[in-house]
């Protein structure tokens, strides 16, 4: 199960500070302490880290937008060497980051720069469609509910105060259930505040495939679909969205879904950065990697997170985009790199499934978790110390070794 590795210093380049990626530079951190020379660098767009998790609660406009954005200096120790820039390519053979600041040349890379939206190619979606994958996506997405309860208020045709105040979302998926959910619940109160009827809004769900939560347990989804209607959300399963038109999305069937706000969470594919380069890619143009997160054909590149496609050897199936099993990849990926500079035997990737967790609204959620379904206040409980946890752990990291800051 363990592969020679070459060792060896020189610099060691992280692109993208989400889940995965500041996992690695947290965890490598202190594995670096016996080796000063190495140069650790973390590069984003951004200056701070995205609590992606927290972003319905943006989008239903409970929480700051400014509280699911993580400072990285507060993150990272002086080890790391940060580069706030945009990455616009990568030079392979010439082992350099390209990006926005100047190149950066590297011994090892590690990819892990997320996703994006996959709007399927249907026509109108990404031109009309708002979307929820950064703390700025949910501001908007909470901003045009507030301006169509604004427009409702404002109009005389209770059909057309209907119309305005409802928000369709498209993708049944955990992130459509939870913002579904949390506008649901928000929404009539939000309505009178805007002068609104509390039973005016509405929320729409639309899926493609014949159950929500695709791949869940039948009593997981079962639960998570009583707690939906218990909120007014109407579902609509089997509703192939053909395009995102001026008056709504029109279904593959005919069918017009209306509404004043829509979004869309119907998946994600790897960045375009990725998809246009000579990396080998799978499904989603996800980047292939061995047993080790190492790129195939490409030893010197790790890749971690949504942009790697990752089998979980035990189903043979590709691991889902999820933030859990992002922190996991980036834990081997921070081993990993150690054990080059050690000399010791690389490891291979193994995901510990803890389960999964989904809110529904404000006060509930359904949880499978060790072959248990629960439904209710616990699950949305449970959802709210995962988030806790994470918040400390990270906190944890950045303090776990004092000699490096
Ligand atoms: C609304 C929502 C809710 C979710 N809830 C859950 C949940 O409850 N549980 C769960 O397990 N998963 C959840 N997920 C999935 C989870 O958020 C992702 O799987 C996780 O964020 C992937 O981590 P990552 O490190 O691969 O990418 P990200 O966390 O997206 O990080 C990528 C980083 O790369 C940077 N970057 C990208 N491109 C560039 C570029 N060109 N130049 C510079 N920087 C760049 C970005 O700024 C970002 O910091 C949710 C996703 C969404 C959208």
């Amino acid at each position: 199960m363990n592969a020679p590795t070459a060792g060896g210093g020189g610099p060691i380049v992280v692109a993208g500070a989400g889940y995965a990626g500041l996992h690695v530079a947290l965890r490598l951190t202190a594995k670096l302490r016996n080796h000063p020379a190495v140069e650790l660098t973390l590069v984003d767009r951004h200056d701070y880290h995205q609590v992606i998790t927290e972003l319905p609660r943006v989008a239903g406009g409970t929480r700051a937008a400014g509280a699911v954005r993580i400072p990285l200096q507060d993150m990272l120790a002086t080890r790391v060497r940060f580069v706030r820039a945009e990455i616009t390519g990568f030079d392979l053979a010439g082992r350099r980051l390209l990006t926005g600041a100047g190149p950066i040349g590297w011994r090892r890379l590690v990819l892990a720069l997320g996703s994006r939206p996959n709007d399927f190619a249907i026509p109108g979606l990404a031109q009309r469609t708002l979307s929820l994958y950064s703390a700025g996506d949910a501001e908007r997405v909470w901003a045009a509910v507030s301006k169509a309860l604004d427009d409702a208020a404002a109009a005389a045709d209770p059909e057309r105060q209907r119309r305005l105040a409802t928000v369709v979302v498209g993708g049944g998926g955990a992130t459509g259930v939870e913002l579904a959910g949390e506008l649901a619940e928000i929404m009539p109160e939000a309505a009178s505040r805007h002068g609104l009827a509390p039973g005016r809004p509405a929320v729409q769900l639309v899926e493609a495939g014949p159950t929500i939560l695709a791949g869940s347990s039948p009593q997981l989804i079962d639960k998570a679909a009583r707690i939906l209607s218990d909120l007014g959300v109407q579902v609509h399963t089997n509703a192939v969205v053909a395009a995102a038109t001026a008056d709504g999305f029109r279904l593959t069937d005919g069918q017009l879904v209306q509404g004043g706000v829509f979004v869309w969470a119907g998946g994600v594919k790897a960045p375009e950065l990725v998809a246009d380069s000579a990396l080998p890619t799978g499904h989603n143009g996800r980047v292939k990697v061995d047993r080790y997160l190492r790129v195939l054909d490409r030893p010197e590149i790790y890749a971690a997170g949504d942009l790697a496609s990752v089998t979980d050897p035990r189903t043979g199936h590709v691991l889902p985009p999820l933030a859990q099993a992002a922190l996991e990849e980036g834990e081997t990926v921070a081993r990993n790199l150690d054990a080059e500079l050690e000399g010791r035997p690389l490891e291979s990737f193994t995901f510990h499934d803890k389960g999964f967790v989904v809110s529904v609204g404000t006060r509930r959620g359904v949880a499978d978790i060790a072959g248990i379904t629960t439904g209710g206040r616990l699950a949305h409980l449970l959802k709210d110390t995962i988030e806790w946890e994470y918040r400390q752990s990270v906190r944890h990291l950045r303090g776990w070794d004092p000699v490096a800051r």
